[in-house]
C-alpha cells in the first residue's frame, strides 16, 4: 500500500487491515513515497517522519511493515519502480497494490501505467466521498472491495493539527504523540490539499 501517509491515518490502517483478511495476504507493506509528484503544491513532511509514523502505526500488527524502497530511491516516486524494488526484494511474491477510490482514478495517469498491471494486481478500496471504479482498467486487473467507511484524510488531520483541534482516534496514539514530539503541522496553510 503505497501513500503519502503525512500523516498515517486508521482510514489507511482499517483499508489494509480488511484487504489482508479478505484476501488472506501473508504481509501488507506500507510503502511512503520519496518526493511524492503529484503533491507538489504543499511542501510534504521529511520523508523520515512519514516513515517513522507509519512504523508507530503498524508496529503491533505482525502482518503490517514498512518499506523504505521508494524513501531511498532518489527523485520523485512512481508506482511502477515502487512494484519492481518490491518484486525484486521478493521474486517469489505475489503482488497486489492497495489503493483507495480516489488513486484508483488517478492510476491511468500515473507513469508506465500499462506495465503496473503485470506487476501487481490491483484492489480498488471504497473510500467516503469517492466512487469506487474500475475505471476500464484492463479484464481482471483490479479487484473492488467495500471497506469500512472511515471518513479521515491525511489533510484534514493537518488542518486540525494547525488549528490547534485534536486528532486523537483519527491517527494511532503513538502517531499523535509524534506529532506534537516533532511539531509537525503546525503552522501550515489550512485547506491546501493535495491528492
Ligand atoms: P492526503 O489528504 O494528504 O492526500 P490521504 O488521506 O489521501 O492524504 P494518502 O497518503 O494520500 O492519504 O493515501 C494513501 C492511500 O490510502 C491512497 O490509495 C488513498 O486512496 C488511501 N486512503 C486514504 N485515506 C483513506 C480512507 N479514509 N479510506 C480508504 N482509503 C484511504
Ligand atoms: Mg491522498
Amino acid at each position: 500500500m503505497g501513500g503519502t501517509f503525512d500523516p498515517v491515518h486508521h482510514g489507511h490502517l482499517v483499508a489494509a487491515s480488511e484487504v489482508q483478511a479478505r484476501f488472506d495476504l501473508d504481509e501488507v507493506i506500507f510503502v511512503p513515497t520519496g518526493e511524492p509528484w503529484q503533491k507538489g503544491a504543499r511542501e510534504v513532511s521529511p520523508a523520515e517522519d512519514r516513515y517513522l509514523m507509519t512504523v508507530i502505526a503498524t508496529a503491533s500488527n505482525p502482518r503490517f511493515s514498512v518499506s523504505r524502497a521508494d524513501i531511498d530511491r532518489d527523485g520523485p516516486t512512481y508506482t511502477v519502480d515502487t512494484l519492481q524494488d518490491l518484486r525484486a526484494s521478493r521474486p517469489d511474491a505475489e503482488l497486489f497494490f492497495i489503493t483507495g477510490a480516489d488513486a484508483l482514478a488517478q492510476i491511468l495517469s500515473w507513469r508506465d501505467a500499462e506495465k503496473l498491471f503485470g506487476l501487481a494486481h490491483f484492489i480498488g478500496v471504497t473510500r467516503p466521498g469517492y466512487t469506487l471504479d474500475d475505471h476500464h482498467l484492463p479484464d481482471g486487473s483490479v479487484s473492488l472491495v467495500e471497506v469500512p467507511a472511515l471518513a479521515i484524510s491525511s489533510t484534514a488531520c493537518r488542518d486540525r493539527v494547525a488549528l490547534g483541534e485534536p486528532v486523537w482516534y483519527l491517527v494511532p496514539d503513538g502517531v499523535v504523540q509524534y506529532i506534537q514530539k516533532r511539531n509537525l503541522y503546525a503552522d501550515r496553510t489550512i485547506g491546501c490539499r493535495s491528492e
